[in-house]
């Protein structure tokens, strides 16, 4: 306690210092961690509203040429089976999201960088946006590609694209990823620079939680997701998964519960850093907690990602272990989130694309000094 002051005195500074952000970070009284969530609540509320806008997410391939050491679907993990959902499966999870007014979709994937995976991605971005007369937004997540190919997925008519840096400092980033040529630091920047300058809104993000990672990591992720000026991101608590090499140092990992409430400071820090930007409430924190994305909510977040993926690829898309809802359907998914935002207070925002505030905002500046 006693700490209230001072929580509500930096959260009203304009630049936030480096020691201002490890203070927060290292709250650990419950009733501060509130407070801290309560402020950034308020300045979502000014801000962005408090509108929780739905992005459909439709994870339609498994099939990954990279080995990320923290992830259950690396190409490494021979245990589950590989898929592409054809194009007309992912046609009908995009229908599915009009139908039910979800204002956008997110077409996430393993990464593949071959003619006829690019080639397929920009073809089902047209084919949606035809099928859907132009209605839903389209974000993609398919990872590191050329320049070129983010251009041809941009003017196909995707807008938005979310390339977590998964961790900003240079030594953390290679003890995650395999030293090769398909895992290197400088070229996952230059792909965020790359999508910046062709005109997408840009998401970013880290894992929280990792092992090797310190407080003082994360204080650097929120400023480097501050200095690159991100639009979206995406954050969330690192989950161990048994088939893979990180899970070997399952014992230095703090508690799941710890994560979590790190998870939520990390939102509420970033709400308060950059109050126009779009938080989504990472699928991860509901693995910790039955109302893990709630609590996001609560904390700052304003984007919720229900699931569109079929029920028979769902057990074959687990990035982590005890993904929830796995045993669902997307009818099922779309039921609950209505209840579950209800409960955090918020609305939903139906029939809107929800585009980040923060990217209107800049541009919007540009265009005046142009
Ligand atoms: N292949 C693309 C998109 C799919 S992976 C890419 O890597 O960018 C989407 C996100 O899942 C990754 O950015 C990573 O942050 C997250 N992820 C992977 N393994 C995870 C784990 N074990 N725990 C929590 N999040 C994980
Ligand atoms: Fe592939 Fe993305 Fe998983 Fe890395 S995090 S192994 S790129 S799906």
């Amino acid at each position: 306690m006693a700490e209230l002051e001072k929580i509500e005195t930096i959260s009203k500074k304009p630049e936030l210092s480096r020691d201002d952000i490890l203070f927060l970070l290292s709250l650990d009284d419950p009733e501060d961690i509130r407070y801290l969530g309560g402020l950034a609540y308020a300045v979502k509320k000014k801000y962005v509203g408090n509108k929780a806008y739905l992005r459909g997410l439709i994870e339609f391939s498994n099939i990954c040429l990279k080995d990320c050491l923290y992830c259950g679907i690396r190409r490494s993990n021979n245990s589950l089976e590989r898929f592409l959902m054809s194009r007309q499966e992912i046609i009908d999870a995009a229908e599915f999201a009009c139908k039910n007014r979800y204002g956008s979709v997110v077409l996430q994937s393993g990464e593949r960088t071959d003619g006829t995976f690019t080639d397929f991605v920009c073809g089902i971005v047209k084919d949606i946006k035809s099928a859907t007369d132009g209605k839903l937004g389209i974000t993609l997540s398919c990872g590191e590609q050329s320049k070129e190919t983010y251009r041809r997925f941009f003017e196909a008519g995707a807008h938005r694209y979310l390339l977590r840096i998964e961790a900003s400092d240079r030594d953390l980033y290679y003890k995650l990823h395999p030293p090769d040529r398909h895992h290197d630091f400088d070229t996952r920047l230059s792909c965020l620079e790359w999508l910046k300058e062709i005109g997408f809104q840009v998401g970013t993000g880290v894992m929280v939680g990792l092992p090797f990672q310190t407080i003082s990591n994360l204080a650097n992720d929120l400023m480097f997701i501050k200095k690159i000026d991100a639009d979206m991101i995406g954050l969330g608590p690192y989950i161990e998964h048994s088939q893979t090499p990180l899970y070997e140092f399952r014992q230095q990992l703090m508690p799941r519960q710890d994560r979590l409430f790190l998870t939520l400071k990390m939102i509420a820090v970033l709400r308060i850093m950059m109050k126009d930007i779009n938080i989504a409430s990472a699928t991860a924190l509901q693995a910790i907690d039955g109302f893990g994305r709630e609590r996001a909510l609560k904390f700052g977040a304003n984007i919720i990602m229900p699931s569109l993926t079929p029920g028979k690829h769902r057990k074959d898309y687990l990035l982590y272990e005890d993904k929830p809802c796995i045993e669902e359907n997307r009818d099922e998914c779309k039921d609950c989130l209505e209840i579950r935002i209800k409960m955090a207070g918020d609305e939903t925002g139906y029939e809107a694309w929800g585009d980040s505030l923060h990217f209107i905002n800049r541009n919007h500046k540009n265009q005046t000094y142009v």
